[in-house]
């Protein structure tokens, strides 16, 4: 690890800002599911176990319109984590503001300061005055957009910058980026100290065979991913809808399954890229309508003409299997096909399945669909790692840098 991490830093005594991933999920002002508070709380802990000041800031949900606001407000965060800690937990209704400077200079050691909803910035101008478009649409966006003035505001609040939110390292915020080129120190916490020596394990130092499996929607948002990982993996097996634009690259009837016409060209050329290390599909599980109703198995890779195939079929998931079960190191991204449905759920599953049966082999999830499904169906416990950020995790499997990351001070 080039960048320093959380123990590279004396924190005794100094006000820790911390930007951590606290986008749960909430139903009427109820959190439904803490594990985002969880998966930060091991860095808060370390923190007041080393008598810092800790000042937390996250982003919760969209904020598009001003109405927004009430419903994304992180009070119930903060007086959850209050569970966790011995030492109080104080909200700030504000994300800027002379209150909430003031309890920024009031905290003692060990306690915890929740800013408001870092988001609110996308809507707020530095005066707190609402900021939208003619439809009504935030127009601020200080966060989101980086803004400079903002990200140096916030670093000014404290003395060191911890980011432990792995799900928006992707992108560019003033929360990450701003706070981080803003400061004299900073580093990454515990949960992206482990996402990025996960994923580097993977994709940087693997045991081979190293298969990866990419999967879910579109061969758009997955393009360079692929490419990636044709450079990298020794075979590359496509499921999930997009495994129908490389049919029709290569002549198929593919009926009317998902199809991105505009990329046929790109699968195209992905297959004359891959060879033998891409393996595709040789069967799929068809039906009229996108329902869960009970479908059929196609013969071969040809889809009937009025059907849209929903799953890999049984002969792909015999294929894959025979694949997955020699690899050494497992990288995956992406249902197999449409797992939200019983009927269409079986391929997914198997690849689990197989997965959590190797002996002796490095396996992690790259977040997102592929990951709720893993532990929808009873695998959490069966990978080395499911992360926490699909978005993230993707650009890493990509090649590609991640902003919220490279801000961070090096060793
Ligand atoms: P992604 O976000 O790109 O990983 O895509 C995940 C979504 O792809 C899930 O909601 C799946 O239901 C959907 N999906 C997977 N396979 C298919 C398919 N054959 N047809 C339509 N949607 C699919």
């Amino acid at each position: 690890m080039t960048k320093k991490t959380l123990k590279d830093i004396n924190v005794k005594g100094k006000k820790v800002l911390v930007r951590v991933d606290f986008n749960v999920p909430m139903k009427n002002g109820k959190i439904t599911d803490n594990n985002r508070i969880v998966g930060a709380w091991d860095t808060i802990k370390y923190l007041q176990d080393n008598d810092a000041k800790i000042i937390l800031f996250s982003h919760l949900g969209k904020i598009k319109v001003e109405s927004d606001m009430e419903k994304n407000c992180l009070m119930p965060v903060s007086e959850e984590l209050q569970k966790f800690s011995k030492a109080p937990v104080h909200f700030s209704h504000y994300m800027q503001g002379p209150v909430l400077e003031q309890q920024i200079a009031d905290l003692k050691e060990k306690e915890i300061l929740v800013v408001q909803n870092t988001r609110f910035a996308d809507i707020f101008d530095k005066d707190s005055k609402v900021i939208v478009d003619a439809k009504g649409n935030a127009a601020a966006k200080r966060e989101s957009k980086n803004d400079p003035e903002l990200g140096k505001y916030w670093a000014s609040f404290g003395d060191v910058f911890v980011n432990d939110a792995f799900g928006t390292a992707h992108r560019a915020h003033a929360s990450n980026v701003g706070i981080a080129s803003n400061i004299k120190e900073s580093c990454v916490g515990f949960l992206v100290e482990k996402e990025l020596n996960m994923l580097s394990k993977a994709m940087n130092n693997p045991k081979r065979p190293l298969v990866a499996i990419v999967g879910g929607a579109k061969v758009s948002d997955k393009i360079n991913v692929i490419e990636n990982l044709l450079k990298i993996a020794d075979k590359v097996i496509i499921g999930g809808g997009m495994a129908f634009t490389f049919y029709k690259a290569m002549g198929f009837e593919i009926g009317k399954s998902l199809l991105e016409e505009d990329k046929v060209d790109v699968a195209k050329d992905l297959i004359k890229k891959g060879q033998d290390k891409l393996v595709l599909p040789i069967d799929a599980v068809e039906t009229t309508d996108f329902k869960d109703v009970k479908g059929d198995n196609t013969k071969d890779r040809n889809v009937s003409p009025n059907k849209m195939g929903l799953d890999i079929g049984q002969k792909s998931i015999e294929l894959f299997n025979n694949v997955i079960k020699n690899a050494k190191t497992v990288v995956w991204n992406g249902p197999m096909g449409v797992f939200e449905f019983e009927n269409y759920n079986k391929g997914t599953i198997a690849v689990c399945e197989t997965i959590a049966n190797l002996k002796d082999a490095f396996t992690v999830i790259g977040g997102g669909d592929s990951a709720a499904a893993a532990i929808k169906f009873g695998f959490k416990d069966k990978f080395t790692h499911i992360s926490t950020g699909g978005g993230a995790s993707l650009t890493f499997i990509e090649g590609k840098a991640l902003p919220g990351v490279d801000a961070i001070s090096n060793k």
